[in-house]
């Protein structure tokens, strides 16, 4: 059994569309960056490549590299449960955490959890995500971005 942990940050912006934990969210800020800047599933990547000690999500999809563009982060997980697979690891679980003050997650949080699911190819019940606020501190509680953890546990095929 191997743990490893993620951790991510994207800033809030106009005029972009908010993908989290691998669904759409309404809501008048989306997360910038590179592919679609879903900050939950890149914490979640970095934490399953870090279980397996395979570097990290930027070492395998560097966001200069313009195939990434705009990419849907459900292709990157895609790839790192591809990645895990061939390495001979299985996934035990994943915790996720999302630190935002607004839009509220928790309504989402089954949604998200099927996807990711899906993603990984494993059942719901092994991927767990949360929501938190930062009561109104830090740049998350002044929503000028969104941050998420994540840890996971895989295990080695036999
Ligand atoms: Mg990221």
């Amino acid at each position: 059994m191997r743990i490893g942990m993620g951790y991510d940050v994207h800033r809030l912006v106009e005029g972009r569309p908010l993908h989290l934990g691998g669904i759409q969210i309404d809501h008048h800020l989306g997360l910038l960056g590179h592919s679609d800047a879903d900050v939950a599933i890149h914490a979640l990547c970095d934490a399953l490549l870090g279980a397996a000690a395979l570097r990290d999500i930027g070492f395998h999809f560097p966001d200069s590299d313009p195939k990434y563009k705009g990419i849907d982060s459900r292709e990157l997980l895609r790839n790192v449960a591809r990645l895990l697979d061939r390495n001979g690891y299985t996934i035990g679980n994943c915790d996720i955490t999302i630190c935002a003050e607004q839009p509220k997650i928790n309504p989402h949080i089954p949604a998200m959890t099927g996807q990711l699911a899906q993603c990984l190819n494993c059942h719901p019940s092994q991927i767990s995500i949360k929501a938190t606020t930062t009561e109104t501190l830090g740049f998350t509680g002044r929503q000028e971005g969104i941050a998420a953890y994540a840890v996971a546990l895989i295990n080695e095929k036999n």
